[in-house]
């Protein structure tokens, strides 16, 4: 599937290569695998690079909400209009940057305690009106009723239309902002935050109907593998475009992958 990208470290992916090097015996000859660690679209690196953070992130959730903390969950989005995915991933990065250094975004987080969070960019493909959005995993210091939680994200989502705006982004007011608590259970939601790492073995790459609801970039990337159609391949190189030097799974500033430790520091 490397094949099908056009970004150079993604095309030779896990390509081996011979390195000699000094010992005390003389010299070795050691193989070396190369790994180009691209979290958007290299089918070899992302499978395991999110299940080390899937791996990560489960345990976190646990222990923030043992040491007395609240976790909810909110997904930010902009309208879907008829752009180029490059300018829709434009788009929501700048209302991003905006909402974050408004002061109101700061407010929130002191009002509420949300002393970290953690940011994940998801993409759904499809030949036409693909989009990104972003899922938001906010954590807050104390216990905190679903209501409050729920008041926290109505005020964020406000933020995020005012902030859409004031980039110049028209009809952001009617995108839906969805929230809420975590469901089923703290390992379903970490598989669930970093799904976009995995290869869903039940998916079928030649199912009409699978494209035309969207597809996640693995699986896109899978469906192209098996029907090598151009239009396919096209949204493929618009989307390496749109993410390239982008972060796709970004923490807050000082993020801490165990409450425990900030107790002891
Ligand atoms: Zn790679």
């Amino acid at each position: 599937m490397s094949v099908f990208t056009s970004i150079k470290g993604v095309t030779d992916c896990t390509n081996k290569f011979l390195l000699a090097r000094d010992t005390i015996g003389g010299r070795e000859v050691i193989e070396v695998t190369k790994r180009c660690n691209n979290k958007h679209a290299c089918p070899c690196c992302m499978p395991y690079l999110y299940s080390q953070l899937a791996k990560r992130f489960e345990p976190l959730l646990d222990c923030w909400v043992l040491t007395g903390g609240s976790i909810y969950t909110q997904t930010l989005t902009l309208p879907n209009r008829p752009k180029s995915l490059i300018f829709k991933h434009d788009d929501i990065a700048k209302t991003w940057q905006k909402m974050g250094k408004s002061k109101g975004f700061g407010k929130l987080r002191t009002q509420y305690g949300v002393t970290q969070y953690l940011r994940v960019t998801e993409d759904v493909l499809r030949v036409k009106k693909s989009f990104p959005h972003f899922h938001l995993t906010w954590f807050f210091d104390r216990e905190l009723t679903h209501f409050d939680m729920e008041a926290f994200c109505s005020a964020i989502a406000e933020l995020w239309s005012v902030s859409a705006v004031k980039e110049g982004i028209r009809g952001t007011q009617a995108a839906r902002q969805w929230c809420g608590p975590i469901l089923v259970s703290n390992k379903s939601y970490s598989r669930y935050i970093f799904k976009h790492g995995y290869f869903n073995i039940n998916f079928d790459p030649l199912a009409e109907m699978n494209l035309g609801r969207g597809l996640k970039p693995l699986d896109f990337l899978r469906a192209i593998d098996a029907t090598g159609d151009l239009a396919l391949i096209e949204v493929w190189l618009e989307y390496e475009h749109a993410t390239s030097g982008r972060h796709r799974v970004q923490p807050s500033r000082n993020f801490l992958w165990s409450r425990a430790s900030s107790a002891n520091e």
